[in-house]
């Protein structure tokens, strides 16, 4: 199996070549074309698998090829990608970097908590069609008025069962009802217990696509 065969459009496929990538991971394999016809998914995958790439590589495409039909208005969020801690966030955003290097730009912000809020205020205020965020920070952005996600047409949790030992999970629960219900959902967790699973199950859509 190699990127060739997984209908991405040729932008990305320079850039995963210029990555150095050859063959997609298994979960990148099985991923990619699911999520871009527009499945939600239920991934059960550690770091380490190239679960990152598996879900930034086809956002990139849906949102450049739906914003070519469409022509959204700029500045509307349209991603949020939920994750536990500040390094998988900046790393997450730098993935949504890389691999979009040959598309139109798409703005993104990363937005964690225990540093001033100001900076991230202030991007967000300019405009940005992709939040990486981890929940707290976000939900008192969103409490204050700066975040508005009516516009969003795909959801990714990250890390969901570590996002559940991290405490996440009432912030989690407060923001599900401020997304629009059409939207598309990935969910990743490394391990799958009884609660992440009554999770996946309010977040995703009913027989969303597996992979592990
Ligand atoms: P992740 O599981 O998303 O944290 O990715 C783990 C590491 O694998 C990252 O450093 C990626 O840059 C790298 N990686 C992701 N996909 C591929 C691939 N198809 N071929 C080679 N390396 C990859």
């Amino acid at each position: 199996m190699s990127f060739d065969e997984l209908n991405l459009i040729d932008p990305i496929l320079r850039a995963l070549h210029e990555e150095g990538y050859t063959t997609p991971t298994p979960i990148q394999e099985q991923a990619i074309p699911q999520v871009l016809e527009g499945h939600d998914l239920l991934g059960v995958a550690q770091t380490g698998t190239g679960k990152t790439a598996a879900f930034t590589v086809p956002i990139l495409q849906i949102l450049h090829q739906t914003a070519q039909v469409e022509r959204h208005a700029p500045g509307r969020i349209r991603c949020l990608v939920l994750t536990p801690t500040r390094e998988l966030a900046t790393q997450i955003g730098e993935s949504f970097a890389n691999y979009g290097r040959h598309l139109p730009k798409l703005r993104r912000t990363v937005i964690f908590g225990g540093v001033g809020q100001a900076p991230q205020v202030h991007t967000l205020k300019r405009g940005v069609e992709i939040i990486i965020a981890t929940p707290g920070r976000l939900l008192d952005l969103m409490n204050q008025g700066f975040v508005d996600l009516r516009h969003l047409e795909v959801f990714v949790l990250d890390e969901a069962d570590r996002m559940l030992d991290m405490g996440f999970i009432h912030d989690i629960k407060r923001l599900l009802p401020k997304l629009p219900v059409s939207r598309q959902t990935l969910f990743f967790s490394a391990t799958m217990p009884g609660q992440i699973q009554d999770l996946a199950d309010t977040i995703l859509k009913p027989n969303p696509v597996k992979v592990a």
